[in-house]
């Protein structure tokens, strides 16, 4: 597929704390039109979350027994935590109903999902700078120095995965990031 073509599947990841989630709210709440998967996960839902619009809360046996299944498309623990995954058929149906599908996942789904879908397209979002980063990051001083350096050596590790990517996106405004990202999946950001 060339490279300016515009595949059904456009994966997002990037640096924790970078705006990943803020982007692919935004894209949720303003662009119907984008077809946003929704994960399974372990973890608790938080105040106001809901589930199958924000994740499918599972078990973990549930959980398990989807990735026994093969119905994962990616799964991973992310922050050595909580499991996350794409559900494998719901990706399939919204591809095969010709919707534009994002996937907002960590940089371990994205390379799995480079290796099973390698004509999705990959998209890095990036700080517009370390020292933003590191501001976002630790910006709430309520970590401990220990926790602030393990924070910032795995930004450190995520930020070299950039040229795995086929583009990157600053995320310097969460509506400039969220309109160019879907201007990447072939549709047009919407005039304000
Ligand atoms: P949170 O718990 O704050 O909603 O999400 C934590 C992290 O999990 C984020 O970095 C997000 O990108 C990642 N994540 C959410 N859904 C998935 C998924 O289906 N697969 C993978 N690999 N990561 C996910």
């Amino acid at each position: 597929m060339p490279a300016s073509s515009h595949p059904p599947v456009t994966v997002l990841a990037g640096p924790t704390a970078v705006g990943k989630g803020t982007v692919s709210t935004y894209i949720r709440d303003h662009y119907p039109e984008v077809w946003l998967s929704v994960s399974a996960t372990t973890r608790d839902p938080r105040p106001g979350e809901q589930d199958g619009v924000h994740y499918f809360f599972v078990g973990p046996q549930a959980f398990d027994e989807l990735v026994g299944a093969g119905d994962m498309l990616e799964w991973a623990v992310v922050h050595g935590r909580n499991r996350y995954g794409t559900i494998r058929t719901k990706v399939e149906e919204a591809v095969a109903a010709g919707r534009r599908v994002l996937l907002e996942i960590d940089l371990q789904g994205a390379r799995q999902v480079k290796e099973s879908l390698p004509e999705a397209k990959f998209v890095f979002l990036a700080p517009p700078s370390w020292e933003e980063l590191v501001r976002r990051l630790i910006g709430r001083g309520t970590e401990s120095e220990e926790e602030q350096q393990r924070r910032l050596d795995t930004a450190k590790l995520e930020l070299a995965a950039e040229s795995e990517f086929d583009v990157t996106i600053v995320n310097d405004d969460i509506r400039r990031a969220a309109d160019e990202l879907v201007s990447q999946m072939g549709l047009t950001p919407h005039e304000r």
